[in-house]
């Protein structure tokens, strides 16, 4: 280690910004050691699990005390929120739903030329925590099919999973990507009682074996954790809105930006993931 510049001792992902400000901090405030170290962590090849474990170690000279920051503390402080800024079309009856299936159905890609569209998919429900209570049905299936298009599904008022929702979602030329997306799509099997073996086999995409055959790793993957490892941005993980009443109707603006946040970060990371 030793002749080692501070920077190279931060993996590539702490960013700039970070090691810049330690920089001018060591060098204008005073001569004490401002250390920033990360073990274990190589460089440019780091995991969720390293960046949870590892420590890095800031001495702060202006109060001479010693601070313990953990690395996705400081991360986190400087990273921005990812936030969808586009449209989010929000349905809560089957009428509604069922056209705007149809328009989506009617955007796809030249079939014959086996082309496909690759979409973020995600599906909230509500989070019981009695226990011995039966579990919910999804609420809610987001999709988001393009950087400035994000579907909001919203089956509880419809009280039923329509037609055309069923025929978009279990498509064979739209490619559902999403973290642990096979668990989400045996639950639609289970709550509406259809069989999902085929959509499983043909036409879903899970982001985290995705990312762990790319990054030549063995996590598992919240998608938090993989919008920060490969976008480099943080999604707002509210727990009162993640773990609130998805069953609601209609919506709270919060709860729909937080549904299209989840998808819109997903169809990033499998743009991101799938290129080259
Ligand atoms: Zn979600």
């Amino acid at each position: 280690m030793a002749g080692r510049s501070r920077k190279r001792l931060l993996p590539d992902w702490i960013g700039e910004k970070y090691t810049r400000k330690i920089e001018t901090e060591d060098t204008s405030k005073c001569s004490h050691e401002t250390r920033v170290q990360v073990p274990n962590a190589s460089a440019g090849q780091t995991t969720d699990s390293t960046r949870k474990t590892a420590k890095a170690q800031l001495i702060k000279c202006s109060m001479s005390e010693k601070h313990e920051l953990t690395a996705s503390e400081i991360i986190s402080s400087s990273m921005e929120f990812l936030h969808f800024k586009g449209s989010i079309i929000y349905s809560f009856n089957s009428a509604d739903c069922t056209l705007l299936c149809e328009d989506i159905l009617s955007m796809l890609p030249c079939a014959a030329h086996g082309e496909k569209m690759h979409v973020g998919f995600d599906v909230e429900w509500p989070v019981t925590f009695k226990k011995g209570s039966t579990e919910s049905k999804v609420a809610l299936i987001q999709m988001c099919i393009s950087t400035d298009k994000c579907y909001l599904f919203h089956l509880s008022p419809m009280q039923k999973l329509p037609c055309a929702l069923k025929t978009l979602i279990f498509h064979d030329n739209i490619i559902k990507c999403g973290i642990n997306i096979e668990a989400d799509f045996w639950k639609l099997g289970r709550d509406f009682g259809i069989s999902v073996v085929d959509v499983i086999h043909k036409s879903v995409k899970d982001l985290g074996k995705l990312a762990n055959a790319k990054l030549k790793s063995a996590e598992r993957w919240s998608l938090d954790g993989l919008t920060r490892n490969v976008l480099r941005k943080k999604l707002d993980k509210n727990t009162d809105i993640r773990c609130g009443n998805w069953d609601n109707y209609p919506l709270s603006e919060d709860q729909k930006q937080y549904a299209a946040d989840d998808v819109y970060a997903c169809l990033l990371l499998a743009n991101h993931l799938m290129q080259g």
